[in-house]
C-alpha cells in the first residue's frame, strides 16, 4: 500500500533525514540545556549545541538512564516552565519513585501526528471505526492512540481497559473495524467471543488491529490474526518517548518502521556500551528530536533489537528494527543459561492444542534452581490422559532444544491461570537468593 501519510518526511532521502537530523539534535541540545538535569551534565562534560558539528559527536553524550528520571522525580528534566506544560504521564515502577514525562501542548501534537502516521501506514483510514481497549489512564496507550485516531479522522471508541463482555458488544454494535490491544488481551477476547458464539470472521467488521506495549513472538501474532480474522501490526512505544507510535510495522510486517525524524535510534553492546553493527542485538538508545518540555539524550531503553538491514519495498526510508525480544531485565539465568521468555512462547504458540496463556515460575527446589511452566489447554483438547501425556513428552523434547534446560510442564485447565488487566507477568520469580 503506498500510501503515505506525510510522503515527503516519510519517504525523505537519507542524507537529507540525516540533515534534518542534525538540524533537530542541535536545537534539542539546545532545549534540554534548560533543564536542570542536562544544564549540569553539559556544564560537566563541555558539551553544547555549537560543539555537535557531525551526528557521531552525539556519542560524546553520556547516557540517560531510568534511574536519571527517577532521581529527579517529579520535574527535575522539565525543559521549560511547568505552566507551558499541558500533561504528564508517569509510570509506577515497582521499586523507588516512578517516572514522570511532561508534555507541552506542541509534544502532545507532535505525538498524535506520530501515531497517525503509523495508523496511516498499516491502512487506517477516516472511515473506519476505531475501538481503543488500553486503559486511559497514566497509561500512554490510552490517550496516546485516542489523539493519533482523532487526528487521522476515524470515529474512536474510547472503550478502555477491561470487561470483555462489553468490549465485545462495543465491536459488534459500532462496528469497529480496528482495535488497539496488547497482545496478551488479544487472545482473551477471541477466547472469550467463541465462548459467546461471536466468530469474530463473521459476526464483527474487525480488519486492522494494533497490538504492543509487551513483548510477543510472531506465532503469537499469527494466533492473534487466525482467531480475530484480522492483519495484526506490531507497535512499539515506552513513555518516555511520548508512548505509542515510536515505531510501527508497515504492512509488508517486516520489522518496524523507527521514525527518525522523532528520534535518533542507536543500537549498543549494553555491556561495553560501544555501538554495535546493523542486524546484531542490542540495547536500543533513543534520543528525542522534536521534545520540547523534556527532552531525552541518549536514552537506555533496556529493549533488545536490532536494526534490519536493506530497505522496505513500502519505499519508507526510515530504518526498520526487529520484533523485541524483551527487555534485558526480563533475561532469565538458570543454571547459567540465558533465556528470554519469548523464546518459549514462540515455542508454546506452535501447539494449536495449546491455549495463549502460560507462567514462568521460577523455584528452588533443594538445593537447584528449576523452571516450571505451566500453560493453559486450548479448548479443542481432548482430556485423554495418554495423549496429555504425549503431548506434554513432546512440548518439553522442544523446550528443552530450543532452551538447553529441561523445564517441569504443567498442561493446565483453560481459564486457570491467573489474567492481569494491563500487560501480562510471564514471569514469577520465587527464587532463593543463596
Ligand atoms: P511503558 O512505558 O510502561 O508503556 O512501557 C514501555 C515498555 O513496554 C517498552 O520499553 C518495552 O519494554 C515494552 N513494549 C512496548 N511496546 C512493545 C512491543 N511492541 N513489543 C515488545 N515490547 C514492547
Ligand atoms: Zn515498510
Amino acid at each position: 500500500m503506498n500510501d503515505y501519510w506525510e510522503k515527503d518526511i516519510e519517504t525523505i532521502s537519507r542524507t537529507a533525514l540525516e540533515e534534518l537530523q542534525l538540524a533537530s539534535l542541535r536545537s534539542t541540545i539546545a532545549q534540554a540545556a534548560r533543564s536542570t538535569f542536562y544544564h549540569e551534565m553539559f556544564d560537566r562534560h563541555g558539551i553544547s549545541a555549537e560543539g555537535i558539528s557531525s551526528l557521531d559527536d552525539l556519542r560524546s553524550i553520556p547516557f540517560t538512564t531510568k534511574e536519571d528520571l527517577r532521581k529527579n522525580y517529579p520535574y527535575g528534566m522539565s525543559a521549560i516552565p511547568l505552566r507551558e506544560c499541558v500533561r504528564l504521564h508517569s509510570s509506577s515502577g515497582t521499586t523507588g519513585n516512578p517516572t514522570v514525562v511532561l508534555h507541552s501542548q506542541r509534544d502532545i501534537d507532535d505525538w498524535a501526528n506520530q501515531v497517525a502516521r503509523c495508523m496511516y501506514m498499516v491502512g487506517i483510514r477516516n472511515e473506519d471505526v476505531f475501538q481503543n481497549t488500553s486503559g486511559y489512564g497514566m497509561f500512554t496507550g490510552g490517550l496516546g492512540f485516542q489523539y493519533g485516531a482523532e487526528l487521522l479522522g476515524a470515529l474512536t471508541v474510547p472503550a478502555a481497559a477491561g470487561n470483555t463482555k462489553r468490549q465485545i458488544k462495543f465491536i459488534r454494535d459500532f462496528g469497529a473495524t480496528c482495535l488497539h490491544i496488547i497482545p496478551s488481551y488479544a487472545t482473551r477476547l477471541a477466547e472469550v467471543m467463541y465462548e459467546e458464539g461471536v466468530d469474530p470472521r463473521r459476526d464483527t467488521k474487525l480488519r486492522v488491529i494494533c497490538i504492543g506495549a509487551e513483548p510477543h513472538s510472531e506465532e503469537q501474532r499469527k494466533r492473534i490474526e487466525q482467531l480475530l480474522g484480522v492483519k495484526a501490526y506490531n507497535c512499539f512505544g515506552m513513555s518516555e518517548m511520548n508512548g505509542p507510535g515510536v515505531a510501527f510495522e508497515c504492512t509488508e510486517q517486516n520489522g518496524l518502521h523507527i521514525w527518525e525524524d522523532y528520534v535518533i535510534a542507536e543500537i549498543i553492546d549494553p555491556d561495553t556500551l560501544l555501538p554495535v553493527p546493523d542486524g546484531e542485538q542490542g540495547e536500543l538508545v533513543l534520543t528525542t528530536l522534536r521534545r520540547e518540555a523534556m527532552p531525552l539524550i541518549r536514552y537506555r531503553t533496556r529493549d533488545l533489537t536490532c536494526i534490519i538491514p536493506g530497505d522496505c519495498p513500502c519505499g519508507r526510508t526510515h530504518r526498520r528494527i526487529a520484533r523485541f525480544r524483551g527487555r534485558s531485565d526480563d533475561m532469565i539465568i538458570l543454571k547459567g543459561v540465558n533465556l528470554f521468555p519469548i523464546q518459549i512462547e514462540t515455542i508454546l504458540m506452535q501447539f494449536r492444542e495449546l491455549g495463549s496463556n502460560y507462567l514462568i515460575t521460577l523455584e528452588t527446589v533443594g538445593n537447584s534452581d528449576e523452571m516450571l511452566i505451566e500453560v493453559e489447554l486450548s479448548d479443542l483438547f481432548t482430556d485423554d490422559y495418554a495423549e496429555l501425556q504425549a503431548l506434554a513428552r513432546e512440548i518439553t523434547r522442544r523446550l528443552r532444544d530450543e532452551l538447553l534446560l529441561t523445564p517441569r510442564l504443567r498442561l493446565v485447565a483453560r481459564g486457570s491461570l491467573p489474567v492481569q488487566e494491563g500487560k501480562a507477568v510471564r514471569v514469577k520469580d520465587l527464587r532463593k537468593l543463596i
